[in-house]
């Protein structure tokens, strides 16, 4: 079996190849999503070079917080967020990735401790029209980042999607294309913003080729997760 330091490699590498394929000009950050991966799993992650994790649940992802508090790295929360759960959010990540209303926005920047930076945040996008999905419909997108824009202690990164798992290259390059048209309209009213967060095991090289900044990739870095029924995004 590979050792998680080569499928980190092997996942670098696809990431390089994916740019030079698509002739791609942005950089593309790797999140390593270590969701029901143990401690001991994120550290050979960290001996290999990998910073920056993404987690979806809560409780776990904060003791994994807490048992690497030693180590400087950046935590990435990438599942939904219930409004009574957002102060452990604000308190202990550096970024999330499925903000998609305005309540949940004010309380994170209510909730973020002075003496961190604003905690960055990209707006969910629906952008497979799924209704089994969350996130925003497109057209709600501009209005909603406009007024989290005026918060203080939140900083507008970007937008990110979870696509409907379509197989093959072009299906899913198509299906993640707009997000590229999508960014571009952040970008009038947030010149910041920078990242669009898509791209997972299956379809990385397809996310990459349609702009993607930041890949979010478990499987493919830690091996299948333990409970099958888990592993739906
Ligand atoms: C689990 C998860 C991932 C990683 O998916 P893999 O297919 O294991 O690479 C990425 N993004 C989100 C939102 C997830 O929940």
């Amino acid at each position: 079996m590979k050792s998680i330091a080569t499928k980190l490699t092997d996942v670098q590498t696809r990431i390089s190849e994916a740019i030079l394929h698509s002739q791609a000009t942005q950089k593309v950050q790797l999140v390593a999503v270590s969701k029901y991966h143990s401690v001991d799993s994120v550290r050979q992650a960290v001996a290999a070079g990998q910073i920056a994790f993404g987690e979806n649940y809560l409780q776990p992802a904060l003791e994994k917080i807490d048992a690497l508090s030693a180590l400087s790295l950046q935590w990435h929360f990438i599942g939904p967020l219930q409004s009574n759960k957002s102060k452990a959010v604000a308190e202990n990540f550096d970024w999330l990735h499925t903000l998609d209303r305005l309540k949940l926005a004010k309380r994170l920047n209510d909730q973020r401790p002075q003496h961190l930076t604003p905690l960055n945040v990209c707006l969910q996008v629906n952008i497979s029209h799924d209704p089994a999905k969350s996130g925003l419909a497109v057209a709600d997108v501009i209005p909603l980042a406009q007024q989290i824009s005026q918060l203080p202690n939140i900083k507008l990164r970007g937008l990110m999607c979870i696509p409907m798992q379509k197989q093959g290259f072009e299906a899913q390059k198509q299906e993640l294309l707009p997000m590229q048209d999508l960014l571009k309209q952040l970008q009038q009213i947030c010149p910041d913003a920078d990242t669009l967060s898509m791209g997972m095991s299956g379809d990385l090289e397809a996310a990459v080729a349609a702009g993607a900044t930041m890949v979010r990739i478990g499987t493919d870095i830690f091996g299948p997760r333990p409970d099958p029924k888990y592993n739906e995004a």
